[in-house]
């Protein structure tokens, strides 16, 4: 038998790889821009054309690159900024993994002039689906112009998956915020269509988001209060909300080292510093920046994900924390402000194997309800500043400290009970639980479909009726998008019309719950991330299932059943949070019962 292994052909290779890094024209655009500013680029100019399908230019003044250099970046694995494995650890650049051009170039048509300062003329280079078409000398300015056009010419696949223009161009916004807002000192332009839609001068962060987000009616300075903390850890600095400006879609945005990312840990902590201060339907605007070593931060950033790992969370939270805290209550200066130096948050300096920090307090009156009165939010939030004259109570000041509590074992002989048939109520030596029964459920079934979705191990219930689902057309889109998933975890689906499908099975675990109502609501989760990474599908849909499938917020429980959920949460998912930020559970130690008596 002749062996039938081979190597594929780089260009398909690439096409692969692209399918991972460039999914759709904001994400080439991240890659250009990122590449720009690695570059050096004070100035970068952006042209987009029918939302980037038809062109997607990057005009900088950074370095430039060499006639074999420019050549070279388009090869796969081709970097200028890392050349051994512990460069990883004192990474200061955007780029590392030398795939963005490889990808882009395998498709679409890439033109690209590029010159240094130090030649007298530069390079000019075409190359599409991976292929070099032209490569000669030119005469253009220092650094260099890259043009991606006709993106996924060669995809039909990926090109079929793209929305509409203008959702193609409010991706392409969130992406040039994401970036512009930590690159104040760097001036943009980007042009839409021949329409100038942003022209960003160098200037200060500060200055850079009054203006993206600034309202001529109020300054964006009169709306918001600077942080700050300084430690051996990390360094922290940004500005964050005042509460009354605080609205359902709020700016929240977290940078470390210089790029964006989404932390919902972090975010929690925020949110903390906030009780009490904000109706439960608001949510706080946040610019905060992180400073830290390279090597306390994972290294491994996949170029979709937004999501970043820190070495030390527990401790960062800590100062995030406080710091918040200490920024709210300095800038409450009016005359009734009892922020005495009892309550005054000293950000301690912590080395990375200190223990976490104790957390000031406030006095609580548990009688106090800030929104007690039924007055419309605006004036509820108006006198903000007054709450730090009063004690804060609805949730407790010393509630974070629990944050990091790991739910624990609980043994079988331990009495248990719930409440008005809905939270557990617990006897632990760490204090009094009161666990959410659904969303218990719910954490340990979301481990349960993330297992399954990444190994394909579902099992089907088929329907004795199946059932017929019509959708919209971005529902069927998002729907044929996910049918390997869906099948991978137990659904069975065919087409009936262009617009409709019949459900044939469901996951064995969903047991009796609406098939169509259940879909729908995976595939709304799921186009609400806003994403097409595959890892946040996964996160979305295992969220939405487990909400179906967990245990009614309502049902009583008998006592083996709540002694079960307690164990499998114990076992499976420790932390207090759900991942979309949900209390599991929460805990009264004795300390704060002591206190409140
Ligand atoms: P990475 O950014 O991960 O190194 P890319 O594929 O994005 O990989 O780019 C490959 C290489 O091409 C970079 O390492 C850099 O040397 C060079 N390069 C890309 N874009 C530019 C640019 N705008 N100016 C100067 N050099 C660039
Ligand atoms: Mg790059």
């Amino acid at each position: 038998m002749s062996d039938i292994i081979h190597l594929l052909p780089d260009n398909v290779a690439n096409q692969i790889a692209a399918g991972e890094v460039i999914q759709r024209p904001a994400s080439c655009l991240k890659e250009l821009v990122e590449n720009a500013l690695d570059a050096g680029a004070n100035n970068i100019r952006i042209l987009v054309k029918d939302g980037g399908r038809t062109l997607l230019q990057v005009i900088d003044n950074g370095k430039g690159m060499s006639p074999t250099d420019a050549r070279m970046a388009f090869e796969r694995h081709a970097t200028s900024k890392i050349s051994q494995a512990a460069d990883l650890f004192q990474l200061r650049t955007m780029g590392f993994r030398g795939e963005a051009l490889a990808s882009i170039c395998a498709v679409a048509h890439v033109e690209v002039n590029t010159r240094r300062p130090e030649d007298e003329v530069g390079t000019h280079l075409e190359i599409a689906g991976s292929k070099v078409i032209t490569q000669d000398v030119t005469q253009c300015p220092v650094g260099t112009n890259i043009r991606v056009k006709n993106l996924f010419y060669n995809v039909p696949a990926r090109r079929k998956f793209l929305k509409t223009d203008q959702t193609e161009m409010r991706n392409i916004l969130t992406e040039y915020h994401r970036i512009v807002l930590v690159n104040p000192q760097v001036q943009f332009t980007l042009v839409n269509n021949d329409e100038i839609i942003s022209e960003l001068p160098s200037s200060s962060t500060k200055q850079r988001i009054e203006a993206i987000f600034g309202h001529t009616s109020k300054p964006f300075t009169a709306q918001v209060v600077d942080i700050q903390a300084n430690t051996e850890l990390v360094n922290i600095y940004g500005f964050i909300g005042k509460p009354e400006m605080a609205t359902k879609n709020s700016q929240q945005f977290f940078f470390v080292n210089g790029r964006y990312m989404r932390h919902p840990y972090f975010h929690k902590a925020i949110t903390t510093a906030y009780s009490g201060l904000l109706s439960p339907d608001h949510n706080p605007s946040y610019f905060i920046y992180f400073d830290i070593q390279p090597d306390a931060i994972d290294v491994n950033i996949h170029p979709t994900k937004t999501e970043i790992k820190f070495a030390d969370e527990q401790a960062i939270f800590q100062i995030l924390l406080a710091a918040v805290r200490e920024a709210l209550g300095k800038f409450n200066i009016t005359p009734s402000l009892d922020f005495t130096s009892e309550t005054h948050i000293e950000i301690p300096q912590i080395s990375p194997q200190a223990t976490p920090i104790a957390m000031p307090r406030l006095q609580v009156n548990p009688a106090y309800n800030p929104f007690k009165q039924s007055a419309p939010h605006k004036t509820q939030t108006q006198h903000w500043e007054k709450l730090y004259s009063q004690p804060i109570a609805d949730t407790p000041a010393s509630s974070e400290e629990h944050l990091l509590f790991h739910f624990p074992a609980i043994d079988q002989s331990i009495p248990i009970m719930q409440w008005q048939s809905k939270y557990i109520i617990v006897p632990s030596s760490q204090g009094l639980m009161m666990v959410h029964p659904h969303r218990a459920h719910m954490a340990i079934l979301y481990k349960e479909m993330l297992a399954l979705l990444s190994q394909h191990k579902g099992v089907s219930q088929q329907l004795l009726f199946p059932e017929v689902i019509e959708l919209s057309p971005e529902d069927l889109h998002t729907l044929q998008a996910l049918q390997d998933d869906l099948s991978s975890i137990g659904f069975g689906l065919d087409q009936l019309s262009p617009n409709a499908y019949t459900i044939t099975s469901i996951p064995m675990q969903l047991g009796q719950t609406n098939p169509c109502e259940t879909l729908l609501q995976v595939i709304h989760q799921v186009q609400d991330t806003g994403s097409t990474a595959t890892q946040q599908w996964h996160e979305a849909m295992a969220l939405a299932l487990a909400d179906k499938m967990a245990i009614p917020m309502g049902k009583a429980l008998s006592d083996a059943e709540m002694h079960d959920l307690l164990t499998r949460l114990h076992l499976n998912h420790p932390a207090q949070y759900l991942s979309n930020g949900q209390t599991i559970f929460i805990i009264l130690t004795p300390d704060e019962i002591q206190r409140r008596f």
